[in-house]
């Protein structure tokens, strides 16, 4: 696959602004945020200039700074922004650390995670590889966004390995399903969103309302293995196929730097239930290009404006029951996958479950991941002015089993 045209700007140029949270030696971790290659320590710059929210930077996660609302989170990013702006040079200049110097942490305390299943191409594969008999989508698919609750303990930074897990396997004539590594592991080409506002049990969260709680948006690998996942998976869906392992980001692009980035979704067939029916602003989609590499091959680029549900329906929809958000929930969009081969978000749909191979440009073949393999997500969108804003990378490298 050639490389995608290269798009304006410079990576993590000065108005992305992503927050992370990063360690330098055996220091106490702080809350930053990324300028091209350097990182700038937002608790020192805050005890330099005497913020009045200076102790939720000196945090191991960004959920203090989030807890504050949407309010306080449009404020700090405004003062952080007239600091990169030159009117505090010299504290950036001195709070800043080369970013080879530190080490990026988990940024969020994950709460809750769901999993979504939000890309129509995406669904209608899977059903096409794992239940050839049925029609490609299920009778609920276009009335709610279909998701699942994963295992947040298990969500882990960029730059983790991730440990080749073992389990049951679909079994063969003899009746006896074998055990052992998985043959069949995957990942998953996501957008994650991060819940910043906590909202109360009992009272669902309307789409109109989604800005005032999505604080950001990471990058995720949903890793899969898709062996294990086809013998479990009924009734009640995904489980150790999937529970393994979850990347993402070490950096959060706030949603308010992505407002650019915003664009109509595809369009919804039938009209969705008026709980999950809105204004075009409130069901906004997103307009973020996506690439899949691995081991530095580009193997896709999938287009996240090809998604059918929007963020703010997912979390209306996850909600509607009453159930409440907590700050620092994580929930994530499925994957994205579009019509065009070259947009598919995973190794499943690429390859169809293995049989049609895919060619490294080092002339190496994948049905699915290998020992020692190593996958990478990046992002861009275009911002305000003929800008970019850089998602995250997630990268994870695949370990044998142990
Ligand atoms: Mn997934």
């Amino acid at each position: 696959m050639t490389q995608p045209p290269s798009p304006p700007g410079s990576p993590y140029e000065a108005h992305t602004l992503p927050y992370g949270v990063c360690q330098r030696g055996a220091g106490e971790p702080t809350v930053c945020v990324r300028i091209d290659d350097s990182v700038l320590d937002l608790a020192a710059a805050a005890a330099a200039l005497g913020h009045p929210h200076a102790g939720v930077f000196a945090q191991a996660s960004l959920n203090p700074l989030m807890a504050l609302g949407p309010t306080a989170w449009r404020e700090i990013r405004r003062w952080v922004v007239s600091l990169v702006d030159g009117d505090r040079a010299e504290v950036v200049e001195r709070c800043s650390v080369d970013l080879a110097d530190v080490t990026m942490l988990l940024p969020v305390e994950v709460g809750d995670y769901v999993d979504f299943y939000a890309s129509e191409w995406h669904a209608a594969n899977v059903g096409k590889i794992f239940r050839p008999d049925s029609p490609a989508l299920p009778p609920n698919w276009k009335h709610l966004p279909i998701g699942y609750h994963g295992r947040s303990g298990t969500v882990v930074v960029s730059g983790t390995d991730i440990v080749r897990p073992q389990g049951q396997r679909r079994p063969g004539s003899d009746g006896v399903p074998p055990f052992g590594p998985s043959t069949k592991l995957d990942f998953e080409c996501e957008v994650g969103f991060i819940v910043g506002q906590a909202s109360e049990l009992g009272q669902p969260v309307p789409v109109s309302a989604a800005r005032e709680h999505i604080f950001g948006v990471v990058l995720l690998n949903d890793w899969s293995a898709r062996d294990i996942q086809a013998w479990e998976y009924v009734p009640l869906g995904p489980f150790l196929g999937k529970s393994f392992a979850t990347s993402i980001s070490a950096w959060v692009v706030p949603l308010e730097a992505l407002a650019a980035a915003e664009t109509a979704l595809p369009g919804q067939d039938p009209e969705p239930l008026p709980y999950l029916s809105g204004s075009n602003g409130d069901l906004f989609g997103l307009d973020l290009h996506l690439q899949v590499e691995i081991n530095g091959h580009l193997v896709a680029v999938p287009e996240f404006r090809d998604m059918y549900w929007s963020p703010a329906q997912m979390l209306a929809h996850m909600t509607v029951n009453g159930a409440s958000l907590r700050v620092g929930d994580l929930f994530a969009s499925g994957t994205v996958s579009g019509k065009d081969p070259q947009t598919l978000g995973s190794l499943l749909e690429t390859t169809w479950n293995g049989d049609r191979p895919i060619e490294l440009v080092d002339g190496s073949t994948r049905g699915f991941l290998e020992d020692g393999d190593v996958v990478t997500l990046r992002g861009w969108a275009a911002g305000h002015n003929e800008s970019r804003v850089t998602l995250g990378e997630v990268s994870g490298r695949i370990l044998d089993h142990r």
